[in-house]
């Protein structure tokens, strides 16, 4: 997977880039990232990237021309990219855009600046993505986010082939609870099952750990899922211990009728 990235601040990219499995999947080849500075494609003497806004109003817009030379610069060394504006109005990204991109062979991110692009740059993107709803001041934290979540789902990327394959959101559930060594920390023991070598067990805690995180913290992401039979079971025990409590005598209605306030 080839990235571009568009952008005044380059270096911004260094660390990032130089770190982790980001760093070893640019050594192994599975990713380019090459970034092209806006301000070189600036024609005037101080190289100037941002002008007022026709209309009036706070702050600044990117101009279109040094971008139009960017992306353009860029589309030359990524001619398979998709040309993808970085904006808190964009397409909310999700694991489910991750992997959709990852089948791509090329993505080239434009990151705003100030208020943002002239509009006429970010209607020749082929779309706009927002990393969540909230306004960053540049888009290069947020092409990082996505090299980052795209990278991750490249084959061989992970080292272990499966590793991804868990992660939260794959199957509309959240990752189950990690634990390593020590086996008792702070006083906290680890769940005594995953210590006991038994895969088949293991694999059902882990099941009964994600559904219930699923269910405390995103019930929102079951809604799409299709459940297995142990799923349905499992959830359907809980329904009944539930069912159980709430089906008892109220605390408040008991200790009226006997009598107390
Ligand atoms: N005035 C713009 C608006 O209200 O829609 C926000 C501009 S923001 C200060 C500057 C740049 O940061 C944007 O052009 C975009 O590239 C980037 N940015 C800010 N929030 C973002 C988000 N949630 N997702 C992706 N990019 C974002």
């Amino acid at each position: 997977m080839d990235f571009g990235i568009v952008t005044i601040f380059p270096e911004i990219f260094d660390s990032f880039l130089s770190h982790g499995i980001i760093r070893r999947a640019i050594a192994d080849r599975i990713i380019t990232v090459r970034a092209v500075n806006v301000r070189e494609f600036a024609k005037d003497r101080h190289r100037t990237t941002d002008d007022r806004p026709y209309g009036g109003g706070a702050g600044m817009v990117m101009k279109p021309e040094p971008l139009a030379g960017a992306i353009a610069e860029a589309r030359r060394l990524i001619p398979a990219g998709r040309t993808i504006l970085l904006s808190p109005q964009g397409r909310p990204f999700t694991q489910s855009v991750a992997a959709e991109l990852a089948t791509l062979e090329g993505l080239i991110f434009i990151c705003g600046r100030y208020e943002g692009v002239d509009e006429r740059i970010a209607a020749c993107a082929d779309e706009a993505i927002s990393i969540g709803d909230y306004v960053l001041t540049g888009g290069e934290p947020a092409a990082m986010i996505l090299i980052d979540a795209v990278t991750r789902l490249l084959p061989g990327a992970l080292g272990g082939e499966d590793s991804a394959e868990k992660d939260s959101f794959s199957d509309h559930l959240l990752e189950y609870a990690q634990y390593t060594r020590p086996p008792v920390f702070a006083g906290e023991d680890v769940p005594e099952v995953l210590l006991s070598g038994n895969h088949a067990l293991v694999e059902d805690w882990r099941l009964q750990s994600s559904l219930a995180r699923t269910l405390a913290n995103r019930p929102d992401l079951l809604k799409d899922k299709r459940l297995t039979r142990r799923e349905k079971q499992i959830l359907k025990q809980w329904c009944d211990y539930i069912e159980g409590l709430v089906s008892g005598p109220d605390s408040d209605c008991a200790a009226a009728s006997s009598g107390e306030k």
